[in-house]
């Protein structure tokens, strides 16, 4: 009856073709409501859109945008903003799915959506990289909003990028609307503790999951993959918890450093130069040694796709935290579950930034902000608790944390869906 989408032609190793797999493995879990699982398959909603500026030579580039917003079913659309240049359709459409499964995951009343621009920002220079943030968001303008739909940051985009978009959206309505984008600066609406949320979430959910297994972190080795805003803040929190940050890949290089590195020293030196790639308090190693490297821990925390089969087979870590969205293919997770690797999935392992994201769009609200005790508690409650949830689920039907991650949401989602019923 129902004909897959004709503009999308996912495989196996893509990102929408990942989405799709693990869809099909939760439907068994989903009982009666499995009628409507078919929704989760198709976005709701998809724009694409030209981004023209003029350049500061004078020149003028076209640039193309996108904003999926996947299921609005459970509140309004989330998810971050990604400047890269291979982003495609496709990409987005799975990371806003991901979203869509990861709020309902950690019970935030949003559904799920995510945004991109096909581009290399570090070739543009800051004037064309505002330009271009303005007129994209002017372009989405029509789909976001406080009670629609709203952005965060995500790969290559920051508070700096949130802050434009938060001007240039209000500009166009006419009034300050900090509410419509998530992780701007503090003055200007941010929540304290955002910035560093995700790695938060994905040491709090590494913890838990250490305990659990029986994993002491006093000592742990951990290999981070991807040094930005997620790859940086878990590794400092698993550093001030004892462990070791022993090999670290970034898009510049990789390092190792079996006494476990300085972050101290390491952080400005990524700062300055833009990447590990050159930082003296390690050894370099070649890139696809990354994965033969022995640890406790491994945090993928770059792009999707990461972790194929081969790595799989190769990993040595006892626990694998997806810092990432879609690190690792389905055919790797099966590799990864025979080998009794134990993976904390993406859609609940770094839901610790939409959760902060959540708290900022509910203090932009009422114009009263707490404190960052205050969010820190509140976020390890509620990382602890859904990881619980699902963790519960998966003993229960003995299937892998992602499936019940997926089962726990997918059922939060189709429940809310049900009980609308079909317009009109
Ligand atoms: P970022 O731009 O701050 O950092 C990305 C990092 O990945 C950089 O260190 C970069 O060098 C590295 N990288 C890029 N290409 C690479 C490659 N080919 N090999 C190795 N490393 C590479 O981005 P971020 O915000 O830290 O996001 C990282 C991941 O976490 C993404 O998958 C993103 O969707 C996900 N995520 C981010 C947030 C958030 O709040 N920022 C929330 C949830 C999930």
């Amino acid at each position: 009856m129902n004909e897959p989408l004709s503009f999308v032609h996912p495989t196996p190793e893509s990102p929408w073709g990942t989405y799709l797999a693990q869809v099909d493995r939760v439907v068994p879990y989903l009982g009666p409501l499995a009628r409507w699982a078919e929704t989760l398959r198709r976005p709701k909603r998809m724009l694409i859109v030209d981004i023209p500026i003029e350049l500061d030579d004078g020149s003028v580039a076209h640039f193309e945008g996108y904003r999926v917003q996947h299921s609005l079913t459970r509140g309004p659309g989330k998810g971050g903003v990604r400047y890269h240049p291979d982003v495609t359709l496709e990409e987005v459409m799975a990371l806003s799915a991901w979203m869509s499964v990861k709020n309902a995951a950690v019970n935030l009343p949003y559904g799920g959506a995510k945004g991109g621009i096909r581009v290399d920002p570090k070739k543009l220079s800051l004037k064309e990289l505002e330009k271009l943030t303005r007129r994209y968001t002017s372009e989405i303008g029509v789909i976001i909003g406080p009670q629609q739909d709203i952005p965060a940051p995500d790969v290559n985009t920051n508070a700096q990028v949130m802050a434009w978009m938060m001007d240039t959206y209000s500009m166009n309505v006419g009034a300050t609307a900090t509410g419509v984008v998530t992780g701007k600066p503090i003055h200007l609406g941010g929540s304290l503790g955002r910035v560093k949320a995700t790695g938060r979430g994905v040491f709090v959910t590494g913890r838990e999951a250490a305990r659990r297994i029986g994993l002491d972190l006093q000592g742990a080795r951990v290999a981070v993959q991807g040094f930005g805003n997620v790859g940086s803040s878990a590794a400092e929190l698993f550093n001030q918890a004892g462990a070791k940050i022993v090999a670290i890949q970034d898009h510049t290089g990789t390092l190792f450093n079996g006494n476990g590195f300085d972050l101290a020293e390491l952080m400005p030196h990524v700062h300055a130069s833009g990447g590990v790639a050159g930082f003296q308090g390690g050894e370099a190693m070649a890139d696809e040694d990354f994965w033969d490297v022995a640890c406790e821990i491994l945090v993928p925390a770059a792009l999707e796709g990461q972790i194929q089969p081969d790595r799989a087979r190769r990993l040595k870590a006892r626990l694998v935290l997806e810092g990432a969205n879609g690190p690792t293919l389905p055919s790797a997770d099966d590799i990864l579950a025979d080998r009794g690797i134990l993976v904390v999935p993406d859609v609940i392992c770094n839901a610790g930034g939409v959760t902060v994201s959540y708290f900022e769009w509910v203090q932009d609200f009422s114009s009263f902000f707490w404190t960052e005790d205050e969010i820190n508690v509140r976020l390890d409650k509620i990382m602890v608790g859904a990881l619980k949830n699902i963790w519960d689920t998966a003993d229960r039907h003995r299937i892998t944390l992602r499936t019940a991650t997926f089962a726990v949401a997918c059922e939060r989602i189709l429940q809310a869906r049900q009980e609308r019923g079909l317009y009109p």
